[in-house]
């Protein structure tokens, strides 16, 4: 009479898996890796995600199935069945849930894990742990498991999901069961360690002491056996008893406490267990404060960027909790983005704790908490700069990119950022210096900061723009990261004083005629140096904006330089990374009047001599030009051109000999 509930079926019903869990299935069950321990601690973090997301439905949701029971992960260890089974008392899943969770592969670190599972067997189990592949890493050590889970949601019931980790999973109603999910694991014969309780302690002490929810290890005990006959039969079908659960993580929030009582090594332990970074935090910054806002942070600065042999963390973010209740994993609002390599917990009384994670962005508070936390991480790294002048080079050498980007795109903080900024100069000899250094060895009479932009250290120094310069002793910025043309371009003046970019054609310059003047190197008279700009401007025709004279060239014989209008060219250099196709905009050719190539090009040209080889020879002055300012010339015409050029002068020296 009553409609048909098509999911009281009591017949298991099989399924198979997607094929990338398959193949997933496949390396794990083959797998040699020896620290199979990590699946508990991929277990216990889903248990503890479940039970952060059910505390947090119970928040705004009084109708959640079993309100009463503790939050609490349980392992229950019984060696002589060789079975492990962990518990929780979460949010549970339906059947869908478990379809979609255990049927296909939701873990990021898994997907990105088989991405390189092209790189062959060893590769793959040397990863695994870095990865950390979730919930699948359980048949590493599992015969079979049996997943019993029932949802928080009433009109739900409880489902159970096994599978021997082949190609298929069963699924099948549950009469009765309590909220929450349990795996229960029958261990492999060579995994049987897994069901001692000394063991399972001493991998949840390395690897999820933190974890904030009782974990209560539960040790199944044989019955004691009895001499004599009687006693041994009827022990044999008693009950196994479980000896009293007792709780086995530290579980402290140490976010919490005053920092005068937390360890260093404490730092690192939880740095490790909340990123599952095997290395040790670069720099830790734990904040405990009531005003303007409250809030207990710990911040970490990894050793770096890139974590493991390939990106860990597939998201960014800190966090955030609210009293001990995690109201979101990777929050983004709380530091500017420029930041986003920085990890850690954020916990703020001043929360709401209902608010949804939605609402989380929009809140008030989260301004205040972001503000206090830039200003601290700020401060942390000027201390660090400092006091640990070497210790702030490897930070710099890691995450300078992410400060340069800051002082492109933060105004608020541009001031602070721009003092954690290093650089290399025609002066600092191979060293970092900061903006501070330079400005405190200026010339008396040097009222600008100089820098020139260049494809790497060599072709910087090699600029044709620092002539002058060194001529002049004046120390100039190296720039020669893709990024620098706009964090100078955003940045525009510091410690008081405008930062000048050399290539520009206006740039005025005190003109000291002895320090440039060679008098062994005559110079080329006006009339031929005229011919010479007006044969130039003919080849080269709408490559340059111009050809004229560079008064500021010393030994090298032509450069290219910005006109004085183009307002953004520092950005050009990023545009031409970023977008393709894009076109610098033209520059301006300067030709070195006392150069002797130059001398030597005007006067055949005034004698109307060789063209070809002068136009081949202008071309490639030009091409060398582009090529020392980072901008490519075209390789195909530039091979030709430097063959024409290398045969005439070989025929010219041959015929002189
Ligand atoms: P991840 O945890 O990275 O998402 P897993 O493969 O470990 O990947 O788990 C897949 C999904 O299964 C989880 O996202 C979660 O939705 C669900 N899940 C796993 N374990 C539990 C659990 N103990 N309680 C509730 N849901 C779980």
């Amino acid at each position: 009479m009553s409609e048909m509930n098509v999911q009281d079926t009591t017949q298991p019903e099989s399924l198979e898996y997607r094929t990338e869990v398959k193949q997933l299935l496949d390396i794990l069950a083959h797998s040699l890796y020896t620290d199979r321990e990590i699946f508990l601690r991929e277990l216990i973090s889903n248990a503890s995600d479940a039970l952060n997301r059910l505390q947090f439905e119970m928040l705004t949701n009084p109708d959640v199935v079993d309100a009463d029971a503790e939050l609490a992960i349980w392992i229950e260890v019984d060696a002589e069945a060789k079975t492990l089974v962990l518990r929780d008392s979460g949010i549970g899943m339906n059947r869908e849930e478990l379809i979609a969770n255990l049927g296909t592969i939701a873990h990021s670190g898994a997907k990105s894990f088989l991405q390189n599972a092209g790189k062959g067997q060893t590769a793959l189990e040397e990863i695994i742990g870095q990865f950390g592949v979730g919930f699948y890493s359980v048949f590493m050590v599992a015969e079979e498991v049996r997943v019993v889970s029932r949802s928080y949601r009433a009109e739900d019931h409880a489902w159970a999901w096994t599978s021997k980790g082949d190609s298929s999973f069963t699924l099948e109603t549950v009469e009765e069961a309590p909220r929450g999910t349990s795996i229960q694991i029958q261990l492999k014969e060579d995994a049987t360690e897994f069901a001692n309780g000394w063991r399972i302690e001493q991998i949840v002490k390395k690897h999820s002491d933190y974890v904030s929810f009782p974990i209560y290890l539960v040790e199944m005990e044989a019955p004691e056996q009895e001499v004599g006959d009687e006693e041994a039969t009827e022990t044999k079908g008693a009950e196994k008893q479980a000896k009293e659960p007792r709780v086995i993580n530290r579980r402290t929030a140490i976010w919490r406490q005053s920092p005068s009582k937390v360890q260093a090594e404490e730092y690192n332990d939880f740095y490790k267990q909340l990123t599952f970074d095997t290395n040790d935090p670069l720099l830790h910054v734990h904040m405990v404060a009531d005003a303007p806002v409250n809030v207990r942070a710990l911040l970490f600065v990894p050793s770096k960027r890139e974590r493991g042999m390939l990106q860990m963390r597939p998201d960014h973010g800190l966090r955030l909790y609210s009293r001990k209740i995690l109201i979101q994993n990777n929050n983004k609002d709380l530091l500017p983005d420029h930041y986003r390599f920085i990890d850690g917990v954020v916990d703020s009384d001043d929360l709401p704790l209902n608010v949804s994670r939605e609402m989380v962005q929009s809140n008030p508070v989260m301004r205040q908490l972001k503000r206090a936390l830039t200003n601290r991480i700020n401060r942390a790294l000027k201390e660090l700069a400092d006091e640990q002048p070497e210790k702030y080079l490897t930070f710099w050498e890691e995450f300078g990119v992410f400060i340069k980007e800051g002082v492109a795109t933060d105004h608020a903080n541009q001031e602070a950022l721009t003092e954690l900024l290093r650089f290399r100069s025609s002066k600092s000899d191979g060293k970092w210096i900061s903006l501070a250094d330079y400005v405190g060895r200026m010339k008396a009479d040097q009222a600008e900061i100089y820098f020139v932009l260049g494809e790497d250290l060599k072709s910087a120094a090699r600029s044709p723009h620092l002539d002058y310069f060194r001529k002049h002793e004046i120390e100039v910025l190296y720039l020669v990261d893709p990024i620098d043309g706009w964090t100078m371009a955003m940045l525009r003046e510091a410690n008081g004083k405008p930062l000048r970019n050399i290539d520009d054609a206006g740039l005025e310059l005190p003109q000291d005629e002895s320090a440039t003047v060679d008098e062994n190197t005559p110079a080329l008279d006006q009339s031929a140096f005229d011919q010479l700009v007006a044969r130039a401007v003919e080849i080269l025709g709408d490559k340059v904006r111009g050809v004229q004279e560079g008064k500021q060239l010393v030994d090298s014989p032509v450069r290219l330089v910005s006109p004085a209008d183009s307002f953004d060219r520092d950005i050009q250099r990023v545009l031409r990374l970023t977008e393709e196709g894009y076109e610098t905009p033209k520059k301006l050719l300067e030709l070195n009047r006392r150069h002797p190539m130059i001398v030597n090009l005007g006067q055949m040209v005034a004698r109307g001599a060789d063209e070809p080889l002068v136009e081949a020879a202008i071309l490639q002055l030009f091409d060398n030009a582009l090529l020392l300012e980072g901008l490519h010339a075209n390789p195909v015409d530039m091979v030709e051109r430097i063959q024409l050029l290398m045969a005439e002068a070989v025929a010219a020296r041959a015929k002189g000999e």
